[in-house]
């Protein structure tokens, strides 16, 4: 009799997207003739920019030679795009940061994802509410937690994210050893200042806690008050990591490319007191379980960084945060209170009339055959909110927006 990990049996069944699906199909197959447009999908619609895919070409070329052929690459990435990564995305906004603390891999997700497995399984962690899903799920499966009980695992901190205290996390009561924060946070499209953040690192520092900071929309910023990066706040080396991506910034999510950052002071502690860096830890993890990102995609990330890279990916990303704008603006008409859409691609609105987010999934579906995405699915404190999102095409998003301000709620 083999035992399996039953800690996978405490996660409840990923019903939120099925549901979705279910609902939409059923509601098409009735209605044949209704346009249904997705304001849902948590994709990029926008194909690869050219600087990008030339750069993949040119690789490509070059594995096709016996002179310029690449087998298995260095597990935590080229040096080049470690350089390129250090350079634009540190270095020139004044952080100090070196290529060789950037590790390279294939998504934000798994990086997330993997990054619990080098603490502690007794490590209490603090996730808001809501957040997306991924740091919860990986530390349940990792027995971090009790059971799911009415909506809530036992064992967890959870860190309210509300219209209340304008979706910034308050610091933890309990004893907490590592907290996961979003920022712009997805779903809710907010994000925090400087002086929010500097009150996490600064509580980090004095409980010897670790931030896992996912800054994966950190390219959509467009306020100044909104840190782009943790290591804007004095003392953040020391007790954060952060993720990056260029699924969102530059439209990767089926190419596949993400990094994190591991600063060498950043240390976590033997049951003994001794002082261990994360940095030798997560490079052991990478380097026995992980081969690196393909030869071709470093290339065309690197490409991200050029002049014509920088200048296409910020023509999306405008495009994208203009469909956020309509959206906004389609709310208001409408009605409807809306957080978010000016530093994320996410809109964050507040059901009326106290309607829960899968009634509201209902009604916006019957009446404006608009798809979204209902706030419970990322929390319990998403009940009586609900997502759209700013990836779907201009003319598209137009359409939804009209429908939307016409409304009667
Ligand atoms: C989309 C997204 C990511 C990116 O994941 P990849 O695996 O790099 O595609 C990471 N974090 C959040 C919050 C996201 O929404």
């Amino acid at each position: 009799m083999t035992l399996i990990n039953e800690n996978y049996l405490k996660l409840p069944g990923s019903y939120l997207f099925s549901q979705i699906a279910k609902k939409t199909a059923a509601f098409k197959e009735a209605n044949p003739q209704a346009e249904v447009i997705s304001l849902g999908i948590g994709d990029v619609s926008r194909p690869l920019v050219p600087a990008v895919v030339e750069a993949m070409h040119r690789a490509a070329d070059e594995m096709g030679r016996a002179e310029t052929f690449h087998g298995y690459g260095p597990e935590q990435g080229y040096a080049f795009l470690r350089q390129a990564i250090a350079q634009n995305d540190y270095v020139s906004c004044g952080i100090d940061l070196q290529a060789d603390e950037i590790f390279v891999s294939d998504g934000a997700k798994s990086d997330v994802a993997n990054f619990q497995e080098i603490f502690s399984s007794s490590c209490r962690i603090a996730i808001q509410n809501p957040v997306y899903p991924v740091y919860l799920d990986t530390n349940v499966m990792a027995g971090r937690t009790g059971s799911f009980v009415e909506g809530l695992f036992e064992g967890v901190e959870y860190l309210p994210c509300t219209a209340e205290n304008n979706f910034v996390p308050a610091l933890p009561k309990a004893k907490v050893d590592l907290v996961y924060l979003c920022s712009p946070n997805n779903p809710t499209g907010t994000a925090l200042t400087y002086d929010d953040l500097k009150k996490w690192v600064d509580w980090a520092k004095a409980n010897q806690a670790v931030i896992l900071y996912d800054s994966a929309y950190e390219a959509f910023i467009t306020q100044p008050n909104i840190v782009r990066s943790i290591y804007e706040i004095p003392g953040a080396k020391e007790v954060a990591v952060e993720f990056r991506s260029f699924s969102k910034t530059a439209g990767f999510t089926g190419t596949r490319c993400a990094y994190t950052m591991v600063p060498k002071q950043l240390m976590g502690y033997t049951r003994q007191g001794q002082a261990v860096a994360l940095h030798g830890l997560w490079l052991r993890r990478q380097t026995t379980k992980f081969n690196g990102v393909p030869y071709i995609v470093q290339r065309g990330a690197e490409a991200v960084f050029s002049a014509e890279g920088q200048a296409q990916i910020k023509e999306n990303i405008s495009l994208y945060m203009q469909n956020a704008q309509v959206i906004l603006q389609a709310l208001k008409e409408a009605g409807l209170q809306a957080f978010g859409g000016v530093n994320a691609p996410y809109i964050w609105l507040k059901t009326p009339q106290g309607m829960d987010s899968w009634a509201f999934f209902d009604k916006l579906l019957t009446q404006a055959h608009i798809v979204g995405t209902p706030g419970v699915g990322f929390g319990s404190c998403g009940e009586g909110f609900f997502r759209l999102t700013a990836f779907n095409t201009p003319q598209l998003t137009q359409q939804a927006a009209a429908r939307i301000a016409a409304m009667q709620f």
